[in-house]
């Protein structure tokens, strides 16, 4: 649209895409995963070429996307938005076979229904165990919302279970916030163990379900293992990742520092004081979408400031905000000072509610948005 000279190819690898933000919903039985999943016709139907299937293969110098089944796809400016992977050799014992066990349910739907189907029937009395991983992480809130919304769960379904968070980090975004939360909404369902009193886990015993952190072990009827990530495999092959396992981009364009004429935007890109949430990955979208416009159109691009907002759904009318503003400074995005907003810790059940409301509406605009 920014640019009628330019003709766009979609790679989407499956027929529909499934959307993180409110899926741990799911887990309480507040949403189906239906409504977290998303087809590209709209996107299509708006002159987008869509080629299903999953690229294998970069290569920069004669500027080709190669797909899994043999087609290349030319490109002048290739945007790569493939999200992250978890670090499946990060912890002894963890692996894809025992993700079927102890689902991370942080990278596909598959992975959410499979914990979902865990919970439902785990005994009445059962614990359920958590591991948060340390940063950087896909949305820093979200185990901590995940385990609000397995609590909910809990609290009326299996009243007498145990939650039980093991935490790689000494403390998290909005502790206070949701401490407070947990002691009014669900008292003494949760507990939270941080790295200093041995929460960080490095081992699993699939076979006996259980998870061993520095000092402790712990055995779970449900096991929610959510490793620490890097950027998903296809930047590698692309060598557009550093040793980080991150992206590193020029704020202004999102291309990559180490390979010209790629882009990469969301939870792959090292985008500074920018959270890995989709709020910002949408924003970046439209960064790197003008600024590639402007490029093939031999204009140089200017600086662009975008907002990022994530929230947390505690219960179902009761929610955590938070929201900043990111401009490029330094050839990084770092936060426009004056802007941060976050649930205050005495907020009102009303201010709560809200909270609540904006989710649901910024969910629905964004997906609205993206896929028609
Ligand atoms: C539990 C949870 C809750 C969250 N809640 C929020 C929230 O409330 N608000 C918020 O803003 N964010 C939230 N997030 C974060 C949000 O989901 C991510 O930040 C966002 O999805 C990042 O977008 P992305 O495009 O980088 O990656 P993704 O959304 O993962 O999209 C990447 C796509 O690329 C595909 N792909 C990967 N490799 C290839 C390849 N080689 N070829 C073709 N396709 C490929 C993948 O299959 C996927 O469809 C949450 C995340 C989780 C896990």
């Amino acid at each position: 649209m920014l640019n009628p000279t330019c003709s766009v190819t979609l790679v989407a690898d499956g027929d529909t895409y499934t959307a993180f933000p409110l899926s741990n919903a799911v887990l309480a039985g507040l949403r189906p995963l239906t409504a977290q999943q998303f087809g590209y016709d709209k996107i299509a139907g708006s002159g987008v070429e869509i080629a299903a299937g999953r690229v294998t293969g970069i290569d920069p110098q004669a500027r080709t996307a190669r797909l899994g089944d043999g087609r290349s796809i030319p490109y002048d400016r290739l945007v790569i938005a493939p999200g992250i992977d978890v670090k499946f050799d990060a912890i002894k014992g963890y692996g894809e076979a025992a993700a079927e066990v102890m689902p991370h349910a942080w990278t596909n739907g598959a992975q959410v229904a499979l914990l979902a189907k865990q919970l439902e029937a785990m005994p009445e009395d059962g614990v359920v165990v958590i591991s948060a991983p340390v940063a950087p992480l896909r949305c820093p809130l979200g185990p901590y919302e995940r385990a609000s919304m397995m609590a909910l769960f809990l609290k009326a379904r299996k009243p007498k279970a145990k939650l039980i968070v093991l935490d790689s980090k000494d403390s998290f975004i909005l502790q206070k916030q949701f401490e407070a939360a947990w002691a009014e909404l669900y008292p003494g369902l949760i507990e939270w163990i941080g790295l200093s009193q041995g929460g960080n886990l490095t081992e699993v015993d699939v076979a006996n379900k259980t998870l061993i952190t520095d000092f402790e072990s712990y055995k779970a009827d449900v096991a929610n293992v959510i490793p620490p990530q890097r950027a998903a495999e296809i930047t590698s092959t692309a060598g557009v990742a550093d040793r980080t396992g991150w992206c590193p981009v020029d704020p202004i364009t999102f291309e990559s520092q180490l390979v010209p004429n790629i882009h990469v935007i969301g939870d792959a890109a090292i985008a500074g004081a920018m959270p890995k949430a989709a709020s910002a990955a949408s924003a970046e979208g439209k960064i790197c979408a003008a600024a590639i416009a402007e490029l093939l159109q031999g204009k140089t691009p200017q600086p662009r400031e975008l907002g990022s907002s994530c929230y947390s759904l505690i219960a179902p009318d009761f929610a955590l905000a938070i929201g900043d503003k990111y401009r490029p400074t330094d050839g990084q995005f770092m936060e426009v000072e004056g802007n941060a907003t976050s649930t205050p810790a005495d907020a009102t059940a009303a201010q709560h509610a809200q909270e609540a409301k904006s989710a649901d509406a910024w969910f629905a605009a964004t997906t609205r948005e993206t896929f028609g």
